[in-house]
């Protein structure tokens, strides 16, 4: 008897050992993607779930134009199964590293390559790399990133299927529900000023008006002439704008100041644009984001 329970017990502690070990080997093999902004590793998240290792370049709270990687980061882009990026120079502080990633054959998956383009409004045909403003984009997106998820060995059609699904549909609801946010607005007061040009496809989906930038430029890192604010006050009160909209991760002092110039009350309303919050601060999640800024775009230019 003592002896039939000393072998089940060391059959079971081999068994033991052997899930064990098989848990781990599965974890090492997981398959890595390593995604450049925040937004999109919260989309790729979404449709792997647990089934790969997302690794996330930029933190919450950075601006993707300037924002810079380690040497150990680097590494991380050399050995991914998928690197997933922007384009269109968002990522201008990668874009070393990323030219590197096509020469060295790693499978690159690049956002703005799956959807209609927009130029960077009041520019001549620079295009605009902001494109997840407009859900209807990033759905076109979703649907050319399951098709390349698919193809990494390790992850499984069936639960990319289904999640996919889920976060598709929710993706639709987002639309529809700013939509009718924005439809809500009296056409005279639907018309926006940014810190840079963030919002052309949010204003090309939503029927909304740009009026200008503080930055009249596609990324954070060009600068406005004095001309170019002078004009843009004028254009301000001509137009009788109510807010400007600048980005949590930037300084707005410009955008005081040119509030300030028009002689006429704007608000300075702060959103998050182009990089997620920290936990708790509102954005911590694509879906979150665009909620919280339809939100606070609508109450600004309702009242
Ligand atoms: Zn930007």
């Amino acid at each position: 008897m003592a002896n039939v329970t000393k072998v089940l017990a060391l059959v079971l502690s081999g068994l033991l050992l052997l899930t064990g070990c098989a848990g781990q080997g599965q974890q090492e093999q997981k398959p890595s993607i390593v995604v450049t902004t925040n937004i999109l590793a919260d989309v790729v998240t979404n449709l792997v779930g647990e089934q790969a290792t997302v690794h996330t370049l930029m933190p919450p709270n950075v601006d993707p134009h300037s924002f810079e990687i380690s040497a150990q980061q680097a590494a991380l882009l050399q050995d991914a199964d998928l690197v997933v990026s922007n384009g269109l120079n968002l990522e201008e502080g990668l874009s070393r590293q990323l030219t590197a990633v096509g020469e060295e054959g790693v499978n690159h998956f690049v956002a703005t390559d799956h959807i209609e383009l927009l130029n960077v409004p009041g520019t001549n045909g620079a295009a605009d790399p902001h494109f997840w403003t407009d859900p209807a984009r990033v759905v076109q997106v979703v649907d050319a990133l399951e098709k390349d998820l698919k193809q990494i060995p390790g992850i499984s059609t069936g639960p990319l299927d289904a999640a996919t699904g889920t976060y598709r549909q929710k993706l639709e609801d987002l639309d529809a529900q700013m939509l009718t946010a924005f439809s809500a607005i009296p056409p005279a007061q639907r018309q926006i000023v940014t810190n840079h040009h963030v919002f052309g496809y949010l204003a090309e989906r939503f029927d909304l008006k740009v009026i200008g930038a503080v930055i009249p430029s596609g990324s954070t890192l060009a600068s406005p002439s004095a001309a170019d604010l002078a004009s843009l006050s004028g254009a301000i009160r001509e137009a009788q704008v109510s807010a400007i909209f600048v980005e949590s991760a930037q300084p707005d002092k410009l955008a005081r100041a040119l509030a300030s110039e028009t002689k006429i009350e704007v608000k300075i309303v702060d959103l998050y644009t182009e990089s997620l919050s920290m936990a708790g601060q509102g954005a911590e999640s694509y879906l979150q984001m665009m909620q919280a800024n339809t939100e606070q775009i609508s109450h600004a230019l309702r009242d």
